[in-house]
């Protein structure tokens, strides 16, 4: 990700704009007292709920953070940590929970872009601010060994795991950005736990921020294809059966073991990067980062990242997930005329319908096996990619 360059230490009045998840960042709005409600609706705060609105679609256009968002560089501390607090209590109030997820890992996300480039001073004061005493040493910072494992567990990047630590007297001794993206996964967990509001404050949000749902609903964030893939991957293609797992993931509900082993087998294969493949399952009522992450892994780089073969439409059909069979009101309904080719006798695997209609599948195998839905007898290299006209 894009880092921000910061070569000053915060001054301490400016530290809680920046960070505004910290405990102690309502000091800076001094002795003024408003009610959620005010924050909701009085004129007074409308910068913020504005802030605050593009803080939250941000996160849907931008989950990995990677540009700046102009707008809170020019407003004041206060209105920065107002538009904060608006953005967590209305995404705590969402229809569905991928939102605040999203979110929250934008947020952690952005942090981690500073904290990584700011003077330890920083990282060591944020870090103490949310209950970690982390200690400057020579070259890097010293984790306390209890904090390490707790932060460390969902990440799944190279280099964390504690095996691989230099540990001493209960202390694990990282380089300081690491320490960074340990406090990034810290702000996550804090950020995604909604925060609790009455039932009647619910049912404003929902219906004063409807608009907002409704535009990060339809701005879910785009798959993105990882490195060697041939460019965008294109969910329009998706066939209605993967669209209709996305879909039941995003709206909160819950999807099988075998509908979830089948998506990411799938999105695996169309090229997706783990990030997207993680996010398609933010939304799940049991979402867990570090399990997710697990199971992803599992799926995606077995035999040396060729992954699971993603399942033939005859086996999503026997566990009730083919988008063609069962309910009439969903999927196929929407667009019946374009998803005909579910109902041609040559459709044998959701690849191949996201192959006929243009997009590109990367073909796992060297040579001999030719996956379902592929054309028999044509060679390929490992991880090539492969896309076929549409039909
Ligand atoms: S026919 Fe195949 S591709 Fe079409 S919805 Fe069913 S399982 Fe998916």
């Amino acid at each position: 990700m894009a880092v921000r360059r910061a070569s000053t230490p915060l001054a301490a009045g400016s530290l809680f704009a920046e960070y505004p998840f910290l405990p102690g960042a309502e000091s800076l709005l001094g002795e003024e007292a408003f009610s959620v409600r005010a924050l909701l609706e009085e004129t007074a705060f409308e910068a913020a709920r504005s802030l605050g609105r593009a803080r939250a679609l941000a996160a849907a256009d931008d989950p990995r953070a990677e540009r700046e968002l102009a707008e809170l560089s020019v407003a004041t501390p206060e209105v920065r940590y107002l538009s904060f607090l608006f953005a967590r209590i209305v995404l705590s109030a969402a229809p569905v929970p991928a939102a605040l997820r999203r979110w929250a890992v934008a947020e952690a996300k952005r942090s981690y872009g500073r904290l990584a480039a700011v003077p330890a001073d920083e990282l060591l004061e944020v870090a103490r601010h949310l209950g970690f005493e982390l200690a400057a040493r020579p070259g890097g910072v010293a984790v306390p060994l209890v904090d390490y494992v707790r932060l460390s567990v969902p990440i799944r990047e190279a280099g964390f795991r504690l095996a691989q630590q230099s540990v001493h007297r209960g202390e694990v001794d990282v380089p300081t950005v690491r320490a960074a993206r340990l406090i990034q996964e810290a702000v996550r967990l804090q950020l995604a736990v909604p925060v609790p509001l009455a039932p009647e404050v619910v049912e404003l949000v929902r219906v004063r921020e409807a608009p907002l749902f409704a535009e990060l609903e339809r701005r879910s964030p785009a798959p993105v294809a990882r490195p060697g893939a041939p460019g965008l991957l294109r969910r329009e293609l998706f066939p209605p059966c993967i669209r209709k797992m996305m879909r039941t993931l995003e709206k909160g509900e819950n999807l099988s073991h075998s509908g979830r082993f089948g998506l990411a087998a799938f999105l695996h294969r169309v090229g997706a990067d783990e990030e997207t493949i993680v996010d398609a399952y933010r939304g799940a009522p049991d979402f867990d980062e570090s399990i997710t992450r697990y199971q992803v892994e599992h799926i995606t780089l077995r035999d040396g990242g060729k992954g699971y073969e993603p399942p033939v439409c005859d086996t999503l059909r026997s566990h009730g997930l083919c988008a063609r069979d069962g309910d009439p009101t969903a999927a196929l309904a929407v667009d019946r005329a374009r998803d005909e080719r579910c109902f041609d006798p040559k459709l044998r695997h959701p690849l191949q319908y996201y192959r006929w209609r243009g997009g590109a599948v990367v073909e796992p195998n060297d040579e001999g096996a030719t996956p379902p839905g592929a054309t028999p007898g044509r060679p390929a290299g490992p991880g090539r990619l492969r896309s076929t006209a549409p039909r």
